[in-house]
């Protein structure tokens, strides 16, 4: 199939997520053009805040195949990932990936992607999020790693 046909297939996946009540998000994993496994947004069903497609189509990927890294394999997406979905699929080895609506045509319904990108850019101490280091004085925040 083209990366055309699998996003359509993900748009009609995001449809019927919408019929279903909840946001219209699908995604899929595909490995040698043969689809490995589907996700779609359940963050309402589950009050999951991880609950995106892109997420739960790599989470039943790697249930599916038996491994977590699924490099070699293609994401596709209704719409571009959210920095969250993104930093997912580094983990996953996944370097390919093909999206329907890009983050900046999705902000016409739903900005926050968009603001979460801009956010990035911006230097850490001037993000809506702190990050804050507090290394207890005696306690070395390395000792799980070096005990692993
Ligand atoms: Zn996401």
């Amino acid at each position: 199939m083209t990366h055309q046909e699998w996003i359509a297939q993900c748009i009609e996946l995001a449809l019927e997520n919408a019929a279903d009540g909840q946001a219209p998000f699908a995604a899929l994993v595909v490995q040698d053009d043969n689809l490995v496994a589907t996700g779609v947004n359940d963050v309402k069903a589950t009050q999951d805040v991880a609950g995106h497609a892109e997420i739960r189509a790599l989470q039943a990927a790697a249930r599916c195949m038996g491994t977590r890294r699924l490099a070699g394999c293609v994401l596709y997406t209704s719409c571009e990932p959210c920095p969250m979905c993104l930093g997912a699929i580094y983990w996953s080895g996944i370097t390919h990936v093909y999206y329907g609506l890009s983050v900046t045509e999705q902000a016409a319904f739903d900005d926050l992607p968009a603001l979460q990108y801009a956010e990035l850019c911006r230097a850490a101490h001037k993000r809506r999020v702190q990050l804050v280091q507090a290394t207890p004085d005696n306690v070395d925040p390395r000792r799980p790693f070096q005990a692993h």
